[in-house]
């Protein structure tokens, strides 16, 4: 009788041949033993840890959805017979299955397949694990050329070869699978089916295009309700499409993918961006650089981007001064400028600040609006220090990283530690003192981190910041990197205060990334009301008629004058439609000024709620506007009351 040790510490004797699912709380869709995912029909030869697995932790979703992609499967083999399917996996948030039917089928059809699914999880059929022999299994799917090219290239390491496989069976329908899965379909409650699309077998381009068919899957209605709650709220908050309405930006056809043209309104939502990073940056002891978009190769070679970082570059202009490069990064620009002249131990630690851009060839399909692009701006610093200086001044960016990202409302970050990649241009010695200065700093923060292994960047480890916004979703937002192996390549000196020469260490960061990403992070978290200070448009003055305009001419001008960016409604629409455009711009008041504000000479102000107070003296509105922009706070003041 195999002992079972529960979580807890509690321990229980399991019946011969009784199954590991009569132990565990009735909410379970899966165990664990030793660590390793099984059936809760699992029946342990030996003794061992077991514990339950439930549908809201991570392994439990996976159950969940993988279990839910066979029953989409089965779904759609009923309702279209000879049906041959491919893989059906789990991903984040929910579920696919790739198939290939014998007729069309599109968006329109995911409800009759739903339908389907539905009488199969209320039919609450087991899941039947069966262990096969290979040619067994070859003759059981004969009519199922993709599993058979599974089965068949075993050995080249997609299942684990040997000569029995899996097969997990519900009714008549089987499936060659490594589960586990939920005991039954009944255990699939809460599940939607999303949209069609097109696949490549294999994501072979030479190999059939096949029917991709996506679903999202949940513990309970509640989770699947937030959820596409949560798909609804983020589609309002696009970022192209405010991008669009709002007339801050476009991408056109003649410039290239992943190339976009700022407007006069995206164009002031920049300058207001910039104007307070860099500042902040000159605040905090940092100095300002300017450097070119190209540079000759031989920086490159130096650099090492382009032996490990080449497949990111645009390829090179050939020119008689030799080949040269558009930038994917601005490090050995800095580097240049440390290296410019004799530096000592006083001039350290050097904080070299630029808002750069740079250029990088990202896949085609890969890109997405601003938050995947090919140019951008990043707000890019290097730290030239010594080596004691090096953890003092992590914790100096973590500090920055806070006050710039808390103005935006961005607070508690999920943090990781990047170490390095496979790929890298770092002696082990070094990659080591790097990963021990970041682990030192962010232990001395006192902040909680976690480790992502082989994520760091080609030269160094790195600390990320992830946020999250209005809605809930992570962004990665600031880096943090610590290279030991440009000042190497480059033979950075300083002369220290013992009279010799010692090489300094340097650390790469970027606290919003590029601007354009983290202006697609920002409109999204706004959902395009931006604070007063990020408006491009602060105020919009809407004349009830033509002999009203004068006046909020002459009103806008005051208000421009304190620095403030009114903007006059010029059309010649009715009071209504304006005030509804001024809406639809997402401008933060509205003055609407008639005959009664022009005697009184008071004010009828309109917030982005729709709150109209009247009666506000013209000097305590523009006193109120010129202090909440100053903030930079989100929440607006109230007028009157
Ligand atoms: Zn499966
Ligand atoms: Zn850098």
């Amino acid at each position: 009788m195999p002992t079972i040790e529960l979580t807890g510490g509690t321990t229980t004797e399991l019946p011969e041949g009784e199954p590991l699912g009569s132990v565990l709380p009735p909410e379970a869709i899966a165990a664990r033993v030793d660590g390793e995912l099984v059936d809760l029909s699992h029946v342990p030869a030996t003794d061992g840890k077991v514990e339950a697995v439930l549908p809201d932790d991570g392994d439990g979703l996976h159950v969940l959805r993988h279990s839910a992609a066979h029953i989409l499967a089965q779904a759609v083999c009923d309702l279209w017979p000879g049906t041959r399917y491919a893989i059906g996996p789990p991903i984040e948030d929910g579920f696919y299955y790739d198939l290939e039917l014998p007729g069309q089928v599109s968006e329109s059809d995911l409800a009759r397949i739903e339908d389907r699914m539905r009488e199969i999880v209320a039919a609450d059929q087991p899941f039947v694990r069966e262990e096969i022999s290979r040619a067994e299994a070859l003759e059981r799917f004969a009519d199922q050329p993709y599993k058979r090219e599974i089965i068949e290239s075993l050995e080249e390491g997609e299942v684990p070869a040997g000569d029995t496989v899996t097969v997990y069976r519900n009714d008549g329908w089987a499936d060659l699978c490594l589960g586990p899965h939920v005991p039954s379909t009944g255990r699939l409650t809460a599940f939607k089916l999303m949209k069609v699309a097109g696949a490549y077998w294999r994501g072979d381009e030479g190999r059939p295009m096949l029917t991709r068919i996506y679903g999202t899957a949940w513990p309970s209605e509640q989770e699947l309700d937030d959820h596409l709650h949560r798909l609804e709220e983020a589609e309002k908050r696009d970022h192209r499409r405010l991008g669009r309405e709002l007339d801050l930006f476009s991408s056109p056809e003649e410039l290239g993918p992943g190339l976009w043209v700022w407007h006069p309104k995206g164009g002031i939502f920049r300058k207001q961006l910039e104007d307070y990073v860099r500042d902040l940056h000159l605040e905090r002891g940092y100095d300002l650089v300017v450097t070119p978009h190209i540079a000759r190769s031989v920086l490159w070679e130096t650099s090492g981007h382009l032996e490990k970082y080449s497949d990111n570059m645009y390829p090179p202009m050939r020119t008689d001064t030799g080949d040269y490069y558009a930038k994917p990064m601005n490090c050995p620009f800095h580097v240049l400028v440390f290296k410019s002249k004799t530096r000592s131990y006083r001039d350290l630690p050097m904080r070299l600040s630029e808002l750069g851009t740079i250029y990088r060839h990202e896949r085609i399909g890969t890109l997405h609006g601003l938050l995947r692009i090919r140019g951008g701006t990043q707000d890019d610093s290097h730290i030239f220090c010594t080596p004691d200086q090096l953890v003092d001044e992590i914790l100096k960016v973590f500090d920055l990283t806070f006050e710039i990202l808390g103005t935006f409302g961005f607070i508690e970050p999920v943090i990781n530690l990047s170490t390095l990649p496979g790929q890298t241009i770092l002696q082990p010695e070094m990659a080591e003192r790097a990963t021990q200065a970041l682990t030192t700093a962010l232990d001395r923060s006192g902040l909680a981190w976690t480790e992502a292994e082989g994520e760091g960047t080609f030269y160094g480890p790195k600390v990320d910041f992830h946020f999250r916004d209005a809605i809930g979703r992570l962004w990665q937002l600031t880096t943090v990197q610590c290279d030991f192996a440009l000042p190497e390549r480059f033979g950075l000196e300083y002369v220290g205060e013992d009279n010799q020469r010692h090489r300094p260490v340097m650390i790469h960061r970027a606290i919003l990334g590029t601007l354009e990403r983290f202006s697609a992070v920002l409109i999204e978290h706004y959902g395009g009301a931006f604070p007063l200070w990020l408006s491009p448009e602060q105020v919009r003055l809407v004349p009830v008629a033509d002999r009203h305009l004068e006046h909020a001419r002459e009103l806008a001008s005051l208000l421009r004058a304190l620095g403030l960016r009114p903007a006059v409604d010029e059309s010649g629409e009715t009071v209504g439609k304006k005030v509804r455009a001024a809406q639809l711009a997402k401008a933060p008041y509205v003055l609407v000024i008639g005959d009664k504000e022009i005697e009184s000479g008071d004010l009828t102000v309109r917030d982005r709620d729709a709150v109209e107070t009247r009666g506000v003296p013209f000097d305590d509105f523009a006193a109120a506007l010129v202090d909440e922009a100053a903030s930079k706070r989100l929440s607006q003041s109230r007028f009157g009351g």
